[in-house]
């Protein structure tokens, strides 16, 4: 691990000021640590400062406003999934928080910093191999090398790796928002703009300027998230990556017929992937898994698949059939 200075920050507000008028390099905000630690170690992250959010007061929270479900950055994981408020208004939530990571670092990582982890990919990890999303221009390890867990949505010749949080997904699903604060002031910004594919460009993986800070999370609300699931399939049933992963929220119509569906893909893409095309497909449908099959197709038209990962289309599929399913039982 490197040597870097460290500032406790009291509120957003110093917390901002800190990072705008640090003359160290890579200036980097702490939360839970969970992520951000590991990659010091692995000499992967090298701040120059760190400036530690877990004193800023009033960002630990869920309440309602307008009707909508509002998070507070700071929020641990776990005390997100355990309130009462998220899972009557959305089921999906809950189960997207409590089947990321372990028990343990449920209650020490942050809803906030939870959004911006880093991806799992073995290459980005081992500093002694080429990295595009690391080192940018040394090239991808992983197109040619072992990419079995790899994207296959939203992939570049300069990167496939995969978008790692469960939340975010689901997050997706329910069009959430951000509150950021930042050197030039607050503003909000919707997740599908948060998360960018990689592109030319792997090593910028958000919209977020420098120094800008996520405040809150804003969930609207949705019919079609109260009766929502989040499935996941990975190689173990916990404490694991998703291979594939699904949040589904709908809402019947008084004749049975879909009123509103959301689908968002996870474990499969560079980006948290909103189904758009099966949603309005499905919009009308009477639901079965054979019409959920057809509707899905176009989403994976565009995959790009290895001989290691190409089975993972099927399973994307069928998580989202199975989700489906289980959001059905409990719309009707
Ligand atoms: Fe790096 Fe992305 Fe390639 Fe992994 S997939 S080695 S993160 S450039």
């Amino acid at each position: 691990m490197r040597p870097f200075t460290y500032t406790r920050a009291r509120s957003a507000h110093e917390a901002v000021t800190a990072f705008a008028t640090s003359t160290a390099d890579r200036p980097h905000y702490l939360s839970g640590g969970t992520a951000l630690i590991d990659l010091m170690k692995l000499s992967v992250e090298t701040p120059g400062r760190i400036i530690d959010l877990t004193d800023v007061p009033d960002l630990d929270f869920v309440r309602e406003e307008d009707g909508d479900l509002i998070v507070g950055a700071l929020t641990r994981m776990s005390d997100v999934a355990n309130h009462p408020l998220v899972g009557a208004r959305c089921p999906a939530l809950v189960e997207s928080l409590r089947s990321g990571a372990s028990q343990q670092l449920r209650n020490m990582a942050r809803v906030g910093g939870n959004l911006l982890q880093r991806t799992r990919c073995g290459y980005f990890r081992s500093v002694e191999f080429p990295c595009n999303k690391r080192q940018p221009g040394s090239g991808c390890s992983a197109l040619g090398g072992l990419n079995r867990g790899h994207a296959i949505l939203g992939g570049s010749d300069h990167c496939i790796a995969v978008y790692p949080s469960d939340w975010a997904v689901a997050l997706t699903a329910f069009d959430a928002s951000v509150a950021v604060v930042g050197p030039n002031g607050t503003r909000s910004v919707s997740i599908h703009d948060l998360i960018v594919p990689p592109g030319d460009t792997p090593d910028r993986e958000t919209t977020l300027a420098p120094g800008e800070l996520i405040t809150a999370i804003r969930v609207p609300t949705s019919p079609a998230a109260r009766s929502s699931t989040y499935r996941k399939v990975g190689d173990r049933s916990s404490y694991a990556f998703a291979l594939a992963s699904a949040a589904v929220g709908l809402h019947l119509d008084a004749a049975g017929a879909v009123g509103e569906v959301r689908i968002a893909l996870g474990g499969l893409g560079t980006v948290p992937w909103r189904a758009w095309d099966a949603e309005r497909a499905l919009v009308g449908a009477r639901l079965d898994d054979a019409s959920v099959r057809a509707a899905l197709e176009p989403e994976f038209r565009s995959a790009r698949t290895t001989a290691q990962n190409a089975f993972r289309v099927g399973l994307g599929v069928e998580t989202v059939v199975e989700a489906v399913a289980i959001a059905k039982e409990s719309a009707s």
